[in-house]
């Protein structure tokens, strides 16, 4: 651990010392009115770095050095841009060290997933820059006296707002795309955890792209992120975050009529029937809460068990919650590191306050964890006997908790699974597979995994129904977001 904390300091040094600039047409710049806010590592509350307070004009700056390197990004070859997408990938991974380690103490996720999150980055930028070459292909559709020919063209610049969990994958996942369509960007990373967004334009720029196709602006939602969802050059946001923000963005993206792609909140169940594997589905259900410090739009955090199995398995599941190993982010051991920030860590130990008020029982946890550094730590926290009218069963807590709920039959467990304002993921336990077939078919969440964690293939649709997402990315679905279709009819 101390040679890693060594190590982690030494890439955080630059940050200590220029602080975090934003990334306008090829240049490192401050904010133009020249202010910074400070960000705190959640391991000891003690300040990270300043940062670039970008506003209003440091958005227009970047959106206009976007809309100047389109029309050369656009009409590069298919060819060209898959080549120098793959080589980003490669500085990614060279660089992955660094980006773990800097994830680590800017976020407080462990380095046990950092590592791995790193090397997934470059991953998603070989995915889409494999798929460069195809994304303007379209169809050819034929009618009586008629040939159509439809084709796409990148829309334009585009708004990539994301937020502070897991701040460089989901970067990543947003911005390939954009990339491998032809689309400029300006990047507004979170508030809390902006520096692998600045490593990461570095990395692409020194691997070959060109100036402006990538600029980043630092800032506040209310204030950066606001105003480039108003942005008249702006042609589309693609936005990671809360359900709350998605709307307001919705609303300030209205005059320009922005097109809008949304990745929003969870309260995903997992829903595990007296037949399944018992022992694996109670490792999976505790990896998806606790892994990533439940700071993860896809964690399961309502556990829904048959009744006949119910005190059983939520023993199996406590008794593996209270192992986890929670510390230092660094310390390779690490499941759970401390949360992002102590405004975070409030909400989640406020929530476990909520629970217990309202009669759920602590099977586990349940308290704040006295962790290394001092920082945000939170002890995996599971609730038991919880019925699904709970706040701790409705709203998203976005941290290490799971609220466990009894169902009776088949019907219950869907009813149970679906009475929730959110739809992202949900998770199934069965060996009946003709159960599994009818429970997904009516299960309203975008992604279902059965007997499985969840398990990502880059090609199929990710997002979420309900308050959790508006459309998809992942394979050819973020093409479509990023790009124009256009349909030529010919007279035969
Ligand atoms: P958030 O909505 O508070 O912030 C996300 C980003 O939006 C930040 O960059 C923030 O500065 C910006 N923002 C805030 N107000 C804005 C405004 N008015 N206009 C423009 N931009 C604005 O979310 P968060 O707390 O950073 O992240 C946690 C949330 O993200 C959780 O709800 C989680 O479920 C969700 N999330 C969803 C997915 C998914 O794929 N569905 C993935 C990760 C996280």
């Amino acid at each position: 651990l101390e040679e890693n904390i060594a190590k982690a300091e030494a890439y955080l040094a630059r940050f200590r010392k220029d602080g975090v600039l934003n990334h306008i047409a090829g240049e490192a710049i401050p904010a133009a009115d020249g202010t910074t806010f400070d960000i705190i590592s959640p391991v000891d509350l003690k300040v990270l770095a300043k940062v670039a307070h970008g506003k209003a004009a440091d958005v227009d700056r970047a959106a206009q050095a976007a809309k100047a390197a389109f029309p050369a990004w656009a009409a590069m070859s298919g060819d060209a841009r898959k080549k120098l997408l793959h080589k980003i990938a490669d500085a990614i991974v060279a660089r992955s060290e660094e980006i773990a380690f800097v994830e680590c103490m800017d976020t407080g996720q462990s380095l046990k997933f950092m590592a791995k999150a790193a090397l997934r980055g470059a991953e998603n930028f070989r995915f889409f820059a494999d798929r460069a070459v195809e994304a303007r292909d379209g169809k050819t559709l034929r009618a009586d006296g008629q040939v159509n020919f439809t084709s796409r063209a990148p829309i334009g610049p585009v708004g990539v707002i994301t937020p502070w969990n897991t701040p460089f994958m989901l970067s990543t996942w947003k911005i390939a795309p954009a990339l491998a369509a032809g689309c400029t960007i300006v990047h507004k990373p979170a508030e809390f955890s902006p520096l692998t967004a600045r490593l990461l334009v570095e990395i692409a720029e020194e691997a070959g792209l060109p100036k402006g196709v990538w600029n980043l602006v630092n800032g506040l939602g209310e204030d950066a992120g606001k105003a480039l969802t108003e942005h008249p050059a702006i042609r589309a946001i693609g936005f990671v975050g809360e359900s709350r923000t998605g709307s307001m963005i919705m609303k300030q993206g209205a005059d320009t009529l922005k097109r809008v792609h949304f990745e929003l909140g969870g309260k995903n169940p997992v829903i595990v029937f007296a037949d399944a594997d018992l022992e694996r589905a109670a490792d999976a259900a505790v990896f998806m809460i606790y892994s990533l410090n439940g700071e993860r739009c896809t964690s399961s955090s309502r556990l829904l068990v048959e009744e006949n199995i119910y005190d059983r398995f939520t023993a199996m599941v406590a008794e593996k919650a209270k192992r986890i190993k929670v510390g230092h982010p660094l310390d390779p051991e690490t499941v759970v590191g401390p949360l992002i920030h102590p405004v975070h860590e409030k909400k989640v130990l406020e929530y476990i306050q909520i629970g217990k008020a309202g009669g759920a029982t602590v099977a586990a946890g349940g308290t704040k964890f006295e962790g290394p550094g001092g920082g945000c730590y939170v002890s995996p926290t599971l609730f038991t006997g919880a019925n699904n009218q709970m706040r701790i069963a409705q709203e998203e807590i976005f941290g290490p908790v799971l609220t466990a709920i009894a169902f009776k039959d088949e019907d219950d467990a869907l009813a149970l699974a679906n009475d929730v304002q959110y739809g992202l993921t949900g998770y199934l336990w069965t060996s009946d597979v003709t159960r599994a077939f009818r429970f997904t078919d009516a299960l309203e969440a975008g992604m279902i995994w059965v007997n499985s964690e969840n398990v990502r293939h880059l090609p199929t649709p990710f997002g979420g129904v309900k308050n959790s997402g508006i459309g998809r990315d992942g394979g050819d679905w973020s093409f479509d977001f990023y790009m124009e279709t256009k349909n030529v009819a010919f007279a035969t």
